[in-house]
């Protein structure tokens, strides 16, 4: 399975990524995980990402579209992959499938988590995410059951994404939600695209996800 989960920011692509690589044992491919990995380590590549990524614009293009087909190239992707946050425009979307039929990768579904846009900035706000192991969790809506202790990995640090501040999510989800109709189109016309409804619990979401994956199998 060659999949990609769309969504705007906080639909819960990360959160259902956690579930799906667990699941279908297929490597979860962010470029938000890559780029903020990048950012940490000082990388050239993450110096030039970070000042878009702060100002919740999109980093440019040619960078990301690399990016993907480097990690693409990658021998744990023969057997599937679970794009999450790319394609986020159509000349990636273009990109991705050039990439795809060189590499013979080409996308075999996606999924997009419709949530409605009013409960964004509170899923986004309340986000914070393990140090250790990258999962996600929300201080109301899904805490970890232990408090201050990872369900995932035991870890005992938490951060908050610097760009999930207020002012920073009202951009990131104006680019976002412009973006995001061409693409739908896009992967409608093709045939492989499935709508879940993320306004839901989050393992009612995993229910149906499941449910549309198993039978892509
Ligand atoms: P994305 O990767 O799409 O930006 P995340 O998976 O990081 O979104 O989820 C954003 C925030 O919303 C996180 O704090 C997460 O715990 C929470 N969340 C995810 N799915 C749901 C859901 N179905 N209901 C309520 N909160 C959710
Ligand atoms: P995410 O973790 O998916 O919310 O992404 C965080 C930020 O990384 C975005 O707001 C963008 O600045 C950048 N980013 C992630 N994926 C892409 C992409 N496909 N194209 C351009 N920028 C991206």
């Amino acid at each position: 399975m060659n999949l990609m989960l769309m969504g705007l920011p906080g639909a819960g692509k990360g959160t259902q990524a956690e579930r799906i690589v667990d699941q279908y044992k297929i490597p979860h491919i962010s470029t938000g995980d890559i780029f903020r990995a990048a950012i940490k380590n000082e990388t050239p590549m993450g110096l030039k990402a970070k000042g878009f990524i702060d100002k919740g614009e999109l980093v440019p293009d040619e960078v990301t579209n690399g990016i993907v087909k480097e990690r693409l190239t990658k021998d744990d992707t023969k057997n599937g992959y679970l794009l999450d946050g790319f394609p986020r425009n159509m000349v990636q979307a273009k990109a991705l499938d050039e990439i795809g039929q060189e590499l013979d990768r080409k996308l075999t579904g996606v999924i997009n988590i419709h949530v409605d846009p009013d409960s964004l900035l509170e899923r986004l706000t309340g986000r914070y995410i393990c140090r250790k192991c990258g999962a996600t969790y929300h201080k109301v809506f899904n805490p970890t059951k232990v408090e201050g202790v990872c369900d995932r990995c035991g870890g005992k640090e938490f951060f908050q994404r610097e760009d999930d501040k207020p002012e920073t999510v009202k951009n990131r989800l104006d680019v976002n939600i412009k973006m995001n109709t061409p693409l739908l189109d896009f992967y409608k016309q093709k045939n492989i695209l499935h709508e879940v409804n993320g306004n839901q619990e989050i393992q009612k979401v995993f229910a149906d996800v499941k449910e549309i994956l198993d039978n892509l199998k």
